[in-house]
């Protein structure tokens, strides 16, 4: 069986390895880093310079442990960039590493569809033209940037950008209050910027509970973090080296650059889709069925180019599934028990559905909470800020939870499994949970569902 994938981001790159290992002979083609937005220009680099921020953060806290530091703590903004590279650097060579182990020949070039079994690669020294049994497209995504807002890569930007920033600037209007848009939001105030986020809805991080986005507009306003919510952008113009906002309430804003973070569309150009007669939906994502494949036989997409949750991992997952039926499986996708991150201080994690989903849908549920306050874990690192809320459905279930406050991203995990189990609240909440730690924070939510917290005030 010989497959072809077309873009190494996380969902291309794993779908390759996976489909080598279940013995397919595999090409993977990739226009330019593997990796793909994920590794280059999204997760991994903004958690990097985040780490970057939080140390900064921690060591400016460092007297509330009894810890003197002599002198101005402060941060060279060129290192943290560097260190970031190198990070890039050294795990896209791991995974170059990785499909040679696994026997995937990587073409780095641009690949195009001929028909619905042929590829052509082009790259600056050759054209090669490919042919394959199955073939997987994972090329991803690319920023939305409407004309209104009058891209310019200098003043007025994406996270792209400000991803490869030589100097920290001294002020950034962000548009969009998401997840990209807080967390770099966050970096870039507690590196020295003037910052100001502009976001459309009542709140920033308009998918998670709105509890949890209020915890984090206070630790914002707390740390003089400027958020216009419920208001949008109606004009942008360059003057000189500054950018002017005008706001849909005729108010103007002024900062040197301007983050557009509005959200990302799927990258289909020049990918040769009508060639293999597969369409694009009105939102430009590829349509496929629970097992990935699209309209034409043979022919899957995943990652951010179909219409699932725009996360590395669900594009992982989704490329294993791709593979795995490419040479012959039968596996379905289910995103029931999707985690959703935020790697801001304090972190925030949630999977399944929220109350406001949870009302919507006229579901009967439970709410249990627990305040990381109340942990003597969380007193002992000074991280008291935030809580744990979990839903259930009436059978005790566990259908939603959401995560603010210390390790969120990593806390998530234990609940993840519950929601993905179908186990109750009786049955996670039963399990010894280590002490002290900030997992007993979930426990006593659960205990919660029934009024059985012990350490809940
Ligand atoms: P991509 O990672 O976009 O990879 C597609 C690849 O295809 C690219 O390398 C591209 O060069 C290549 N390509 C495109 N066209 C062609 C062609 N014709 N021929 C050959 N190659 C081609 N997600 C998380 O889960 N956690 C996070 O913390 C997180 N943080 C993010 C932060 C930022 C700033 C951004 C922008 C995104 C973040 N994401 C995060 C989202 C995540 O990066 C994407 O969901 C993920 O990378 C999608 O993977 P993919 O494989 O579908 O596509």
């Amino acid at each position: 069986m010989k497959v072809i994938v077309i873009g190494g981001g996380p969902g291309g790159y794993e779908a390759a390895i996976k489909a080598a290992k279940l013995g397919a002979q595999v090409i993977l083609i990739e226009k330019d880093k593997l990796g793909g937005t994920c590794l280059n220009r999204g997760c991994i680099p903004t958690k990097a310079l985040l780490a970057s921020s939080d140390i900064l953060n921690e060591i400016k806290e460092a007297a509330r442990f009894g810890i003197q530091i002599e002198g101005e703590v402060s941060e060279n903004f060129s290192d943290i960039i560097e260190r970031k590279n190198k990070l890039i650097l050294q795990l896209s060579k791991g995974i170059e590493f990785l499909l040679n182990k696994n026997g995937v020949r990587y073409v780095k070039g641009t690949g195009r569809l001929l028909d619905r079994r042929r590829v052509e690669v082009t790259a600056d020294d050759f054209k090669e033209v490919m042919e394959a049994d199955r073939i997987i497209l994972a090329t991803g995504s690319i920023p939305v940037c409407p004309e209104i807002f009058g891209y310019d890569g200098k003043n007025v930007i994406t996270s792209d950008e400000v991803l490869s920033f030589r100097k920290v600037p001294d002020s950034i209007i962000i548009v969009g209050g998401g997840v990209i848009g807080c967390e770099i939001g966050q970096f870039l105030k507690r590196m020295g910027s003037e910052v100001t986020i502009v976001e459309m809805m009542p709140h920033i991080l308009p998918l998670e509970d709105t509890d949890v986005a209020k915890q984090l507009e206070r630790q914002f306003k707390k740390e003089k973090i400027r958020l216009i919510t419920g208001e949008g952008i109606s004009s942008v113009r360059v003057n000189g080296n500054r950018v002017i906002a005008g706001l849909k309430d005729g108010k103007e804003l002024e900062a040197d650059v301007l983050m557009v973070s509005i959200g990302r569309k799927p990258f289909t150009q020049g990918l040769g889709l009508e060639n293999a007669g597969i369409r694009t939906d009105k939102r430009g994502m590829i349509p496929v069925n629970k097992k990935m494949e699209t309209c034409v036989e043979g022919i899957y997409a995943i990652g951010d180019l179909v219409a699932s949750p725009a996360l590395a991992h669900v594009a992982s997952k989704e490329g294993l599934i791709a593979a795995e039926n490419a040479v012959g499986g039968s596996r379905e996708v289910s995103y029931h028990a999707v985690p959703r991150c935020v790697y801001t201080d304090p972190e925030i994690a949630s999977v399944g559905i929220n109350k406001a989903e949870a009302d919507q849908k006229g579901i009967c549920y439970k709410i249990g909470t627990f305040d990381f306050r109340g942990l003597g874990k969380a007193q002992v690192v000074n991280k008291i800020q935030g809580f744990v809320k979990v839903l259930t459905d009436e059978k005790d279930r566990l259908i939603g939870a959401s995560i603010v406050g210390p390790s969120a991203t990593e806390l998530l995990a234990e609940l993840t499994l519950a929601v993905h189990l179908g186990l109750t609240a009786e049955q996670v909440g039963d399990v010894i949970h280590p002490h002290p730690s900030l997992c007993e924070a979930l426990m006593e939510a659960l205990h919660d569902v029934h009024g059985q917290s012990i350490h809940k005030v």
